[in-house]
């Protein structure tokens, strides 16, 4: 059994992802007795350990967070701050003062990514790197090539279980439920393969634009930005074979088989899009081709998934703010009714609805009421209506603290899945302009229309 971190050290704590996300995690494990060591933030800003409690009470409160006083106060508490460059060893020494018995620390690097290598090296400099964890966000590099190199310098200084590479979608209930639901289940299994399923769909759609981070976003794009990350995490889950033991190290490698088994995309697997308004965005270039919607085709080379397409697709300012999967089943084989064609929608399904709710739907016709064999499509609704109180920062911090590393992702998979996409990140079709509010440019209904047609997710 791992033992748990004594220390958290946050780079980056004067920066937004802390604003936004580690503040409001940090008070709700707080809140819960579950938050009992040292939280020491490092920057370069010389801020007082003041204006480090106002900034993490200001955040707390942004965030909708009930006031339990007791509870803040405890995480104020625990807070200190180290001010001082990544560049100056001098930091790091401060840093191993303030850690003082700490000899486990966690630390977690909510800092730009062209900063890991110099603080991943100044933690071993300064030998705070024995022992410890180190919990990296998104991105993990921008192509093939330089997630490798980020992966290289993290394991020249960490083994692989001591690093924690958050892709917060991993901590979402109703992703969890996916592996739950497809291994906890008896009926699914002979159905769940190339000979029944005709093809799957995965859309994550936002409705809203940038939202302010257009200078962050122009070096993204929505295929490096969700797709090779989230979506293809899903992916993964779905698709992946049962692990062979009871333990998550065998759960990520059945994930890392799925990526390797994906057939890298070519350039017309590929639709991208931007939608219009978005080169007036404050950060974002007047001639700007950066994808703000990606839809793409792609195939699992596998004997469960062979020939079965796989369509993709997320996209900012589109119709709504939802995600669901499709799981498009095949036809009976004869057509025994004269109804028995999806005249009113589609063939059997099996749908996941997995935010902002969570749920699971099977598609089934059912004979209405009458002397001729007529029918209509129905679903089965399984509305699992307790998402649960953690948010996934909050679970995802508690794990990696823990050194529970299920719920993380892996050195192989993260560059198997770069692969994937590494062909197309450069060389691929200019991005066609859509309407805000719309389901994004008419050419990803054309890569689609083969085998049918997008299924746009509702609000409800
Ligand atoms: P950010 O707002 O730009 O914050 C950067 C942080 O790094 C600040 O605390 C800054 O300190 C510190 N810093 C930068 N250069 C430094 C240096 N040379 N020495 C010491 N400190 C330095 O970044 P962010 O948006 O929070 O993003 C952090 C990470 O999370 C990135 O990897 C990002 O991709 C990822 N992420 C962010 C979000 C999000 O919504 N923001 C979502 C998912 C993932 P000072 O402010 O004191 O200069």
């Amino acid at each position: 059994r791992p033992m748990p971190a004594d220390a958290l050290v946050i780079f980056g704590v004067t920066g937004d992802l802390a604003y936004k996300m580690i503040f409001p995690a940090l008070y709700a494990m707080a809140r819960r007795g579950a938050l009992n060591v040292p939280v020491i933030g490092v920057a370069a800003s010389q801020w007082s350990l003041a204006q480090l409690r106002k900034q993490a009470t200001d955040s707390i409160r942004q965030a909708g967070r009930v006031a339990d006083r007791s509870a803040l106060d405890h995480l104020l508490s625990l807070l200190q701050y180290v001010g001082g460059d990544y560049n100056d060893p001098g930091t790091f020494k401060a840093l191993k003062l303030a850690l003082g018995d700490g000899r486990r620390p966690a630390h977690y690097l909510a800092i730009p990514p062209a900063l890991f290598a110099t603080v991943i090296k100044g933690l071993n400099a300064a030998g705070l790197a024995d022992r410890a964890r180190v919990i990296v966000e998104k991105p993990f590099g921008r192509d093939l090539a330089s997630a490798r190199e980020l992966n290289r310098i993290a394991l020249s200084v960490f083994p692989d279980d001591s690093i924690f590479r958050i892709d917060h979608y991993l901590g979402k209930e109703a992703i969890m439920n996916i592996l739950y639901f497809r291994f906890a289940n008896s009926f699914l299994e002979p159905i769940w393969n190339r000979n029944s399923v005709a093809s799957v769909q995965i859309t994550l759609a936002e409705d809203f634009g940038v939202k302010g981070r257009g200078a962050f976003y122009e070096s993204a794009g929505c295929l490096r930005d969700v797709i090779q990350n989230h979506l293809f995490q899903i992916v993964a889950l779905l698709a992946m074979e049962p692990p062979a033991y009871q333990d998550y190290a065998a759960v990520h490698c059945e994930k890392a088989k799925v990526f390797q088994a994906m057939r890298p995309l070519k350039p017309d697997d590929v639709v991208r899009g931007q939608y219009t308004g978005y080169r007036k965005e404050p950060g974002v270039a007047k001639d700007s081709d950066v994808e703000t919607f990606c839809a793409l085709r792609l195939f699992i080379d596998s004997w469960r998934w062979e020939g079965v397409p796989w369509y993709l697709r997320s996209g900012k300012c589109l119709a709504t703010t939802a995600a669901e999967v499709l799981v498009e089943l095949k036809p009976p084989p004869q057509r025994l009714f004269d109804d028995s064609a999806p005249t009113d929608g589609r063939a059997n399904y099996l749908r996941f609805r997995l935010s902002p709710n969570s749920a699971v739907a099977l598609a089934a016709r059912v004979k209405r009421a009458g002397k001729e064999f007529v029918g209509e499509q129905h679903e089965l609704y399984l509305l699992n209506e307790h998402m649960g109180k953690e948010t996934p920062y909050e679970r995802l911090l508690g794990d990696a603290m823990a050194g529970n590393g299920a719920l993380f992702t892996r050195e192989d998979a993260i560059e198997a899945a770069w692969a994937v996409v590494d062909p197309v990140l450069v060389t691929h079709p200019r991005a066609y302009p859509y309407k805000p509010g719309s389901w994004g440019p008419k050419q990803a209904d054309a890569l689609i229309a083969a085998d049918g047609s997008w299924h746009n997710p509702t609000l409800v």
